[in-house]
């Protein structure tokens, strides 16, 4: 990733690529505690536009609140960091990744008064979760590892150290020869796979986890917003590992892995096994507004 061309906006100018580096003594890379945001901007037919900035600028700055890093930065400023590196890379469609990370004066558990520094890179990326896998269906284990627990993070931020959980779960899930893992939290109830929101349907219903111990996702809310005007009632609550098994249709949603239809979890095929008529309805919404095809949702859309 590091050796490549191309413009990477840091603290407030475009550096070349290969030169947007940090000193090792970087706080946040001994301790994790950074904020970041992942984004994608689309072609559309008035031009690229990145899907839902408004939204993802917010949640970077709330989630900097939350550990009390303050972004030296205005949200105005880095709304526009964020069209100006898409732009300037002359990226049609892209995926952007905003961090906010501690600086390296310091180094020890109490970070006040380090520089907290903020990048934003851009780059092309295809489907998180493989082409195949938006058509035909995820294979999904259930992890050994468990989510977050409220009060030992706080999921309300997108943050940096909290992906450990999400690779260590990833990892076994891939070693294991599935496609991605699926997490319960600390009570056993299903949570979110490693950097996907869940959705079940069952008898025509919606359901997913209430966002007690996974992330607020700004897809898991696209998805509800689309799903109640096709007349699909939206229900959020716990769910059980065998509520999924035995759904009619399963999909994990994300910026980076989109709609993605889950085929089957622990071996067991869900519904008919492949990608369910629901969950194709809402992809397809899903798409259409990324794309600028949904004339109702063009205010999800920022032209860069
Ligand atoms: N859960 C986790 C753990 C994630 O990393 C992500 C990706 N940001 C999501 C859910 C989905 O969130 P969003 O739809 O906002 O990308």
């Amino acid at each position: 990733m590091s050796d490549r061309d191309g413009l990477i906006w840091y603290d407030g100018k475009l550096v070349p690529w290969r030169d947007a580096t940090t000193h090792v003594l970087t706080h946040t890379l001994h301790y994790g505690m950074g904020v970041f945001e992942g984004v994608r901007a689309y072609e559309t037919p008035k031009g690229t536009a990145i899907f839902r900035l408004h939204d993802h600028t917010e949640r970077l700055f709330n989630s900097a609140k939350i550990f009390q890093m303050n972004i030296p930065f205005s949200f105005e400023e880095l709304f526009e960091a964020q069209k100006t590196v898409v732009r300037e890379n002359k990226l049609a469609s892209c995926y952007l990744r905003p961090l906010a990370f501690v600086g390296s004066e310091k180094l020890g558990i109490a970070a006040t008064g380090n520089t907290i520094n903020v990048i934003v890179a851009a780059w092309p990326w295809g489907a998180y979760l493989g082409t195949e896998g938006l058509e035909k269906g995820i294979r999904v284990k259930v992890s050994s590892f468990t989510r977050h627990h409220v009060n030992v993070s706080m999921v309300r931020a997108k943050a940096s150290g909290y992906y450990v959980n999400s690779i260590l779960a990833h990892q076994e899930a891939a070693a294991d020869g599935y496609d991605e893992a699926m997490l319960l939290d600390t009570e056993g109830y299903v949570s979110e796979g490693a950097g996907e929101n869940l959705f079940i349907v069952k008898k025509g219903k919606l359901y997913t986890p209430d966002v007690s111990s996974c992330l607020d996702g700004i897809t898991r809310n696209t998805v509800i917003t689309l799903a109640k005007e096709e007349g699909i009632e939206v229900i959020e609550k716990r769910i059980t590992r065998d509520e999924v098994y035995t759904a009619d249709e399963a999909f994990f949603t994300g910026t980076a892995a989109e709609v993605t239809p889950i085929r089957e979890l622990d071996n067991r095929p869900i519904g008919i096994g492949s990608r369910g008529p629901i969950t194709e309805r809402l992809q397809k919404r899903y798409f259409d507004c990324v794309k600028g095809l949904d004339p109702l949702h063009e205010d999800w859309l920022t032209l860069i």
